[in-house]
């Protein structure tokens, strides 16, 4: 899909399914419980004719949203879930079972990481591996392998995985492939494109944008057969294979773990995706000047972030994300510059977790988000007391050089 048809498709897809009145947005559904004038219809519903029963399980405008994601990845089948983290831990516990072996790229999302460390309590086993070069996922996989998980863009290091080569080894071996895009979004990669069985967005970030809702969806592309799939309880083996993984996702996950999208963060998010290729490209842009201006500061020890030239994936980045790198950065201070002093001296720069929203984003990586993990796993990741995360946002492009000019300034005594 072409970004042009991109913005186009989500901005009259509602329509396309007839709303009552006219309306261009799909209502927000609140009603917890749908009614049958027939009881023999809703005997049918439960027992698989498509409708709606108990919004524990989906409303229309859950549904709405993800006819949407599903068109962005050009998949199959999306279920949407209350956090990017529900629709992970839906994944993980829905098709691993005890004794299974999940190979995960070790440059992931702290609290990924996290919700992997209670699945190995469960009695999954789990390998991490650097996922920028295929070979570290071949060596690692064994008889009992079922899955991979990787990330696309790494947070806050930004390396990229070997993500193509890796979907081509998945396909080979017969493993599912867990794509996380959210660093990149469908405007930058579609998990299809690199073989991806299932692919996982945080809708809470760039699809959103907004920063006023959570949200996570799981994507089937299709490119699955999940009937070489050990784990796939008997009652979901129905209609054709290429779903029953995502129907076992959303009848363990959804409707028996219950972390459900409400109606209203569904508008919300909806709505958000409507201006995705629009901020995905302004984002992208002002990262990849700001990583230029701040590259040559003498205040600055290094920047972190694909577009450079520099970057070790610099050409991977290239090819796979339609010629644009993400929007986080990771940037590292000078010995002499305090982080907190600069964090403070920023006047347009917001301090505060999360990324890819419409504003731009920062904070000392790690004395916060990689604080829980201790110093001597940090130093093994290369990670800093002086390193600063910074999620770049939609706002003028020399309003943002600025701030950072005159904080560095101020840091630097001038
Ligand atoms: C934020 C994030 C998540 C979790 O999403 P939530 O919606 O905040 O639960 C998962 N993966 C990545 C890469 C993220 O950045």
């Amino acid at each position: 899909m072409k970004d042009k048809q991109l913005s186009t498709t989500i901005l009259h897809a509602d329509r396309r399914d007839r709303i009552e009145h006219g309306a261009i947005h799909k209502p927000m559904h609140v009603s917890t419980e749908y009614a049958y004038d027939d009881a023999r219809e809703l005997a049918a519903v439960f027992q698989g004719k498509p409708g709606y029963t108990y919004a524990r399980q989906g409303t229309p405008t859950t549904a709405a949203l993800e006819n949407k994601i599903s068109l962005l990845e050009q998949g199959k089948g999306t279920v949407t879930f209350a956090t990017g983290m529900a629709a992970l831990s839906a994944i993980f516990l829905t098709l691993l079972r005890k004794g299974d072996h999940l190979v995960s790229s070790s440059y992931i999302f702290g609290n990924t990481n996290s919700l992997l460390g209670t699945l190995a309590n469960f009695g999954v086993e789990i390998t991490f591996v650097d996922p920028t070069d295929v070979a570290g996922v071949r060596e690692a996989i064994r008889p009992e392998t079922r899955m991979v998980f990787v990330e696309t863009i790494a947070n806050p290091g930004t390396q990229i995985a070997d993500l193509e080569n890796i979907g081509l080894l998945c396909r080979e071996q017969g493993l599912v492939y867990v794509v996380d895009n959210t660093l990149t979004s469908p405007v930058l990669l579609k998990g299809k494109d690199v073989h991806a069985s299932l692919v996982m967005n945080s809708l809470s970030k760039y699809i959103c944008g907004h920063g006023n809702a959570l949200g996570g969806a799981v994507t089937n592309t299709g490119l699955y057969d999940w009937s070489a799939y050990a784990n796939i309880y008997d009652d979901y083996k129905k209609g054709s294979p290429d779903s029953w993984g995502l129907t076992q996702i959303k009848k363990k996950g959804l409707r028996d773990m219950g972390g459900t999208l409400s109606a209203e963060a569904a508008h919300k998010i909806a709505v958000g995706a409507e201006t995705l290729a629009l901020r995905m490209d302004q984002s992208c842009s002002n990262a990849l000047a700001l990583a230029t201006y701040l590259q040559s500061h003498p205040g600055i020890a290094s920047v972190r972030y694909p577009g450079l030239p520099g970057h070790p994936q610099h050409e991977r980045a290239a090819t796979l994300f339609n010629g644009r790198f993400g929007a986080l950065l990771g940037v590292e201070l000078i010995d002499g510059i305090d982080c907190f002093d600069f964090l403070n001296a920023l006047e347009v720069v917001i301090l505060a977790t999360h990324l890819g929203d419409s504003r731009t984003l920062s904070l000392p990586v790690a004395h916060t988000i990689y604080y829980e993990m201790g110093a001597q796993r940090r130093a093994q990741m290369g990670i800093g007391d002086n390193l600063l995360r910074i999620s770049v946002g939609i706002e003028d492009q020399q309003d943002l050089i600025d701030d950072f000019a005159q904080a560095l300034d101020r840091c630097m005594g001038k």
